[in-house]
């Protein structure tokens, strides 16, 4: 039984082909660019007039664990705005800022999305992170977990240990809560705050004697010699602070060279200058990129409009509470490990500090010359909520849609950013590439992100129209591993996706400090931290796909 898709425009940068038309066949959840002798078509699909691409994937989003259901608790008025009513594929739900679980995968599949990754599992929460993601239909998942402000890594680096010991505690992580990377917020700074400090610069001694610095270079050693795929990923120091820029530039020297992402990187391109005291330091960030082949980075677009803020960064989120709306607001620790804030708020385009948050986001996409290396993100929901991704290709697509919004925001926003003078459009072809074989490749995932022989069957058809917002908002088919899921931007079959991890090896020899460690100071002890596969796939209701690491 074969599966025909024919006259389709293929975009599929993994592979160099940029819109050529060419047929491709569905066998056994998998794709073919021939038919195999002993199979027969038996449903063929016209795709003239469409556009073809891997299914998309959101390599930074925020849509399991605590903090994500602190928000739904804290947006009740979203919620009863937006209710979803089921019917006989889809169960209800509601939400649009944080959508409830169900909701969230209903909503990323009707866009042609097919992978979503957590980017903050809090190691002591990440049972119940993977158990509300496992209840997120339609899409695969993965998770980053966090590391450098919990205070066994800060205490073995107190105690000066090898970097061959920090590797086994790291590789050790990642396997006891079934995660696919390692993620560091505010490095030192989380732990900072809970010692009453309110900022910690990259190269300042936190309370444990460690740098920002010194941590992220440990970190990202760890990640790198462990042969993980993804980059250590790292919500760098100083968010949101006029001036971060520098520390931005020197978080990714803290990498000494090794892959590092930097995370909603427009939340930390800021300057000082103007009248303001506020000002745009993307050129200096989009060049520190162009010029670094190491780093890369998700810009975190903000876009205008009530959202929330969730942030494993207790230290600026508490710094952000006073502009909380509606006025509420949480921060907490969260045992030895780190804490969260979650902050609803408003990004107005009549305010002159949130308008040229907005330009800075889209000066970083037009001036990072390498689409592979600047990944298309809103921080869901910090800076926007992830439905808005239509919009934000349009921006990009659309030199004169974005004009247009830039003549309407504040105007002495408009007076610090040189957004207008640039004439770049991105093209479906570079699209393509931040949205699917760009983060696919990063994340290590060799059968998604691209349209190749044998590659998984996630594929995202569009029918062609003037309007791209309309186009990318409405898919006219979405297949997950071979089965239509979506239909003129409608469910019309629920499925369940994979949970993406790495096993990279370890000396289990570390389970001995960590069991003493657990006993003394965690609430849990350590065997029941553990979260083993057949838990996973028996008790949290998600299989597992094991990622291959390559030591070096
Ligand atoms: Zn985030």
């Amino acid at each position: 039984m074969a599966i025909k898709l024919t006259g389709g425009e293929i975009y599929d940068p993994a592979h160099q082909v940029d819109g050529k038309k060419q047929d491709l066949y569905i066998v056994g959840g998998k794709i073919t660019h021939e038919l195999p002798d002993n199979e027969k078509v038996t449903e063929t699909h016209d795709l003239n007039g469409c556009i073809v691409m891997a299914g998309a994937i959101d390599l930074h989003t925020h849509i399991g664990g605590g903090k994500v259901n602190i928000a739904r608790t804290m947006m009740l008025e979203d919620e009863h705005a937006h209710p979803h009513d089921g019917n006989h594929i889809c169960r209800s739900g509601n939400g649009h800022v944080v959508p409830s679980t169900f909701s969230t995968g209903y909503r990323y599949a009707e866009m042609g999305y097919t992978a979503c990754f957590e980017p903050a599992v809090l190691p002591v929460n990440a049972r119940q992170a993977h158990m509300e993601m496992a209840d997120t239909p339609m899409v695969d998942k993965g998770g980053y977990v966090l590391l450098g402000n919990d205070d066994f890594l800060l205490g073995m680096m107190q105690k000066n240990v090898s970097q061959a010991a920090i590797n086994d505690y790291v590789a050790w992580i990642l396997d006891a809560s079934q995660c696919i990377g390692i993620k560091v917020v505010n490095a030192g700074g989380v732990h900072a705050f809970k010692y009453n400090q309110r900022r910690l610069d990259v190269d300042e001694s936190g309370p444990a004697g460690s740098t920002p610095r010194e941590i992220i270079t440990k970190l990202s050693r760890a990640v790198h010699e462990l042969g993980v795929t993804h980059p250590l990923h790292v919500h760098a120091s100083n968010l949101g602070i006029p001036g971060n820029f520098k520390s931005t530039l020197a978080t990714m020297a803290a990498a000494d060279g090794l892959p590092i992402h930097l995370t909603h990187i427009q939340f930390h391109s800021y300057g000082t200058e103007g009248d303001y005291k506020f000002s745009s330091a993307a050129c200096e960030i989009a060049e520190a990129i162009n010029n670094t082949p190491n780093v890369t980075a998700d810009v975190g677009q903000i876009m205008f409009g009530q959202t929330i803020t969730t942030s494993g960064d207790t230290m600026m989120q508490y710094f952000g509470h006073e502009h909380a709306h509606p006025k509420k607001w949480t921060v907490m620790d969260i045992e030895c490990e780190m804490g969260c804030g979650v902050i609803p708020f408003k990004y107005r385009d009549k305010s002159f500090v949130n308008a040229l948050q907005w330009a800075i986001g889209l000066e970083i996409f037009l001036q990072v010359n390498d689409p592979w290396r600047v990944f298309l993100t809103t921080d869901h929901p910090n800076g926007a909520p992830f439905t808005s991704y239509p919009h934000l290709i349009k921006l990009l697509m659309n030199r004169s849609f974005r004009n247009d919004a830039f003549n309407i925001i504040h105007e002495d926003a408009q007076k610090m950013s040189n957004l207008a003078s640039m004439d770049r459009e991105y093209s479906l072809y570079e699209i393509a590439i931040m949205t699917r074989a760009a983060p696919a490749r990063i994340l290590g995932l060799t059968s998604q992100g691209h349209l190749g022989e044998g590659a998984s069957a996630n594929i995202t058809v569009y029918r062609k129209q003037d309007d791209i917002e309309q186009m990318f908002a409405k898919p006219s088919l979405v297949f997950k591993n071979g089965t239509l899921i979506v239909k003129d931007g409608e469910v019309i079959k629920v499925v369940k996706g994979v949970t993406h991890v790495v096993k990279p090896e370890y000396d289990k020899g570390v389970e001995k400090s960590l069991s003493k460690y657990f006993d003394d100071y965690q609430t849990i002890s350590l065997p029941n931290f553990k979260i083993s596969t057949d838990e996973m796939i028996e008790c949290i209701g998600s299989d597992v796909e094991v990622h291959p690491c390559t030591p070096k």
